[in-house]
């Protein structure tokens, strides 16, 4: 029997929830967001899943799309962070691979670049978040420069939003306020939405919506918004009780016996740990479903195991545990670990049996 810490995936579900973000922008396209293994999904099966309907596929890297090229898929995949090395442009042209392009280094490197066919370019603006982009003073002439290019096909004016997860932050306003003037100098096809964008801010819906956390079924709201609702979570992190034991008031339990049982305690450990992925901050009290029933994390997080408060719990060795999913939101968790759902669902490791529905 292996061991049972597994991560099930519901590929069905990041299917309703990409047809959920096309849905709430009738008109545009959407790239699914599938960088960093699609958020811990596994980027093959969740590709294959919505190569039908999918407008085209975004990563990070020139690796990540690479995999999936590999894997037979065809649609149109953005390189997100662009390209590193002029070495990518051969691949990027021969393989339709369209990339960001965010500074002068990248703009001179296309300029002296030989290939094929031409490029399709998203040249991005920094609209506020001051990460990547060219500043609106430099934007025009960075788009003017690439726009004579025979190197390059098409060109879309991509930025991104800071705070669109906060519904009432006043940056989202001055971002879109900043992507439109210069629309107006540098007319191009637009993207700005990630998930938050898409969701709630519909004044923010232009030809290409980004979706990437609500395809995998959870919201990038810290204050929960009615279309939560409406998106089905997709990663299912569970295992089994390996052991129970009857504590007395005064006995500690785990590493550096953190917690001290006031009272009589039955203790259940479980297979998964940090190792696994789950977070080693999780604090006493972090929910956990055993047997369909709600409890708590008690004491430290190991390397291999967990324990939970079994106390007044139907349930014993080799009954299952969901540490999140679809009967605790990963949304629940990630607080209780000073964290976001983004890092649980990105941090599963290998170990952990991966299965597909
Ligand atoms: N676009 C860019 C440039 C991103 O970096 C990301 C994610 O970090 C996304 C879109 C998708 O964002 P979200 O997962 O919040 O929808």
């Amino acid at each position: 029997m292996a061991r049972p810490a597994t991560v099930t995936i519901d590929l069905e579900a990041i299917a309703h929830n990409y047809r959920l973000a096309k849905s709430l922008a009738p008109e545009q396209q959407a790239l699914a967001v599938v960088k960093a293994n699609a958020y811990g999904h596994g980027a093959v099966p969740v590709a294959r899943k919505l190569e039908s309907e999918a407008d085209a596929f975004a990563v990070a890297c020139i690796e990540e799309a690479a995999e999936l090229r590999v894997a037979g898929i065809r649609k149109p995949i953005l390189l997100l962070e662009g390209f590193f090395s002029a070495d990518e442009l051969n691949y990027i042209s021969e393989h339709n691979l369209w990339t960001a392009v965010h500074n002068q280094q990248q703009i001179d490197a296309i300029t002296s670049a030989s290939i094929k066919k031409p490029l399709h370019i998203w040249l991005k603006l920094d609209t506020g978040m001051h990460r990547l982009g060219f500043s609106a003073a430099e934007y025009p002439a960075a788009w003017q420069q690439l726009k004579a290019l025979p190197q390059v096909a098409s060109i879309t004016l991509m930025s991104h939003f800071s705070s669109a997860d906060d519904p009432h932050s006043p940056v989202t306003a001055a971002q879109l306020q900043c992507l439109d003037d210069i629309s107006r100098q540098c007319p191009s096809p637009v993207s700005i939405a990630n998930s938050a964008g898409t969701l709630i801010h519909s004044s923010a819906h232009r030809q290409w919506q980004r979706p990437g956390i609500m395809l995998y079924g959870s919201s990038p709201f810290a204050e929960g918004q009615a279309i939560d609702q409406q998106l089905r979570p997709a990663m299912t992190l569970s295992t089994e009780i390996i052991a129970v034991h009857d504590l007395q008031p005064g006995d500690a339990v785990g590493y550096s016996g953190t917690f001290v049982c006031d009272k009589a305690t039955r203790v259940g450990t479980i297979a998964m740990g940090y190792a696994d992925g789950y977070p080693r901050q999780a604090k006493t009290g972090t929910p956990v479903i055993v047997n369909g029933q709600r409890t708590r994390i008690i004491g430290r997080v190991s390397m291999d195991m967990i324990t939970v408060d079994l106390t007044g719990i139907n349930a014993g060795i080799g009954d299952p545990v969901e540490l999140w999913g679809k009967q605790l939101l990963a949304n629940e968790v990630a607080p209780c670990c000073d964290t976001i759902s983004y890092t649980l669902f990105t941090g599963i490791t290998r170990r952990v049996h991966h299965r597909y529905t």
